[in-house]
């Protein structure tokens, strides 16, 4: 693909109540960080549409709660089926906007479909219970819908993030208002369109750009939004959870992860480091999955260490819509954040050993790009072993026994994902019990899957998304005690 395909034709306002709805406030401009060019200029609400939004879901509940299961799961069957469809245009509106690569990009469109369809069949699974109870009594739990749903999301994973959240609330019965990321509001508005499409009823999935404080408050104070889920900082987690304290409303955050990924002198050397370079470099080290302290024990650590540099001489650097392994950073604060990690670890001692800096020139010259890293020699006096590292740089850190690659890796406010290498399934065993971590990769990353639950523990936030626990996040346990007459 050239990388001179220009933005499809996409709305660009607001959809409130099946209607797409121009913004009371100033436009937003959307630019491409590959170019630094600007795309389009999306409309922007205030409190008033915010309010509007959750009066809409509001009105909606009981129409989407109350229709007749197969109706709601065919809905969301045909909006999975139109999302597959849309694949090619959804992954290029991604790419314009956020920079990851195109395949990238198509990628997360699949994970999508994946979700919409797993979803919407657990809707038909959201089973109650009854429970022994005395002679003439029942004891029954029934699981209900808690109502609105206020869902904030991050640029990272523009269109994936959305999914994540509306597919399991709406299949838990609930109603939704999104706000997306003000860097990423296309592949929002984008999979909006299509949501309209496949005659999702009005009201039932809101969607509103504008100032985030200001989305963010009247989301948390709002006594009708009866769940707040929020992917972004574990700064913003935090603030939004103190600020929703008075309307007593659940709470899903899915926050920072700075995630340990620890190989023991057994593990396969090549395979190992592919994997890793593989899962680091995925949008640019730009996912809170990211491995971002690499533990290696140090009886391989030499040769690891120059695998990984080769490997990492042949990551290519680009336009996404162009055929590289890696885009842009999302935008210039990126940028400086991780120049300014490198500086503190070369300072105390760190050795780039590949990388270090910023790419300026030739077709890099308007864009946000940067070297590959690696940095070896990383010790615990600096800000990148403890500090979440959104960019494509490896810290290399050695270990010599089990103990103290538990103490190293645990030692994080972060609790998110992990990954350990070894074919020792005793080693295997002992660390992934030990890790205070919500996800553990054993030979692998992939801890992201439709069927199984993804969350941290600690600043990683709470609750968790995917597989039955996700849809249960968007229920309420109610028991009811019948006695017969
Ligand atoms: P990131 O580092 O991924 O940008 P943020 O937490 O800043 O993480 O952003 C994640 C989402 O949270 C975005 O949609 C952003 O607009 C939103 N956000 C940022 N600040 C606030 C806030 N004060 N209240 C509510 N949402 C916010």
């Amino acid at each position: 693909m050239a990388n001179t395909q220009s933005l499809p034709n996409v709305q660009t306002k607001l959809f409130i109540d099946g209607k797409w709805v121009e913004g009371s406030r100033e436009k937003r401009a959307v630019i491409n960080p590959a170019t630094g060019e600007e795309l389009v200029k999306i409309s922007q609400g205030g409190k008033e549409e915010v309010h509007q939004a959750i009066e809409a879901a509001k009105k909606a509940f009981p129409i989407w709660s109350g229709m007749e299961l197969k109706e709601r799961v065919a809905i969301m069957h045909k909006m999975a089926d139109l999302v597959e469809e849309n694949t090619d245009r959804l992954a290029l509106i991604m790419t314009l906007e956020q920079g990851k690569p195109f395949k990238e990009a198509k990628g997360e469109i699949k994970t999508n479909v994946d979700n919409l369809h797993w979803n919407a069949e657990e809707a038909r699974r959201v089973y109650g219970e009854t429970i022994p109870a005395p002679n003439n009594h029942k004891y029954e739990v029934k699981k209900q819908p808690v109502g609105v749903v206020g869902a904030i999301t991050p640029w990272n994973f523009p269109s994936n993030m959305i999914v994540r959240k509306i597919s399991p609330a709406i299949a838990a019965g609930c109603t939704v208002v999104l706000k997306p990321a003000g860097n990423t509001p296309l592949s929002a508005i984008a999979l909006f369109e299509l949501f309209e499409k496949a005659g999702l009823p009005n009201g039932v999935a809101n969607l509103v750009m504008g100032r985030a404080s200001d989305i963010g408050e009247v989301f948390a104070e709002s006594k009708d939004i009866r769940k707040l889920t929020f992917t972004g900082s574990t700064e913003v987690g935090q603030m939004l959870y103190e600020q929703s304290g008075k309307t007593l409303k659940k709470m899903s955050l899915e926050l920072g992860g700075h995630a340990p990924f620890i190989v023991f002198k057994d593990a396969p050397i090549k395979q190992t480091v592919d994997t890793l370079v593989a899962m680091k470099f995925r949008n640019n080290g730009q996912a809170c999955t990211a491995p971002n302290r690499i533990f290696v024990e140090e009886a391989i650590k030499k040769e690891f260490t120059e695998t990984l540099v080769e490997a990492v001489e042949k990551v290519t650097v680009g336009n996404g819509l162009d055929d590289v392994m890696v885009g842009p950073l999302i935008n210039e604060d990126a940028r400086e954040t991780i120049d300014a990690q490198i500086a503190d670890a070369k300072e105390k001692g760190a050795e780039v050993l590949i990388g270090g800096g910023r790419l300026n020139e030739g077709e890099y010259e308007k864009g946000f790009f940067y070297q590959p890293t690696v940095l070896d020699k990383v010790t615990t006096e600096m800000d990148i072993f403890y500090n979440e590292t959104f960019g494509p740089v490896i810290p290399l850190i050695g270990f010599t026994n089990e103990e103290e690659v538990i103490e190293l890796a645990n030692d994080s406010v972060f609790g998110l994902a992990s990954y350990v290498f070894t074919k020792d399934m005793r080693i295997a065993e002992k660390i992934s019990t030990a890790l205070e971590y919500g996800m553990v990769g054993v030979n692998n990353t992939g801890v992201s899957q439709s069927e199984a639950p993804f969350g941290g523990v600690k600043y990683s936030g709470l609750g968790r998304e995917n597989g039955k626990y996700g849809v249960e996040e968007f229920m309420e346990v109610k028991f009811v005690h019948t006695t017969y007459f």
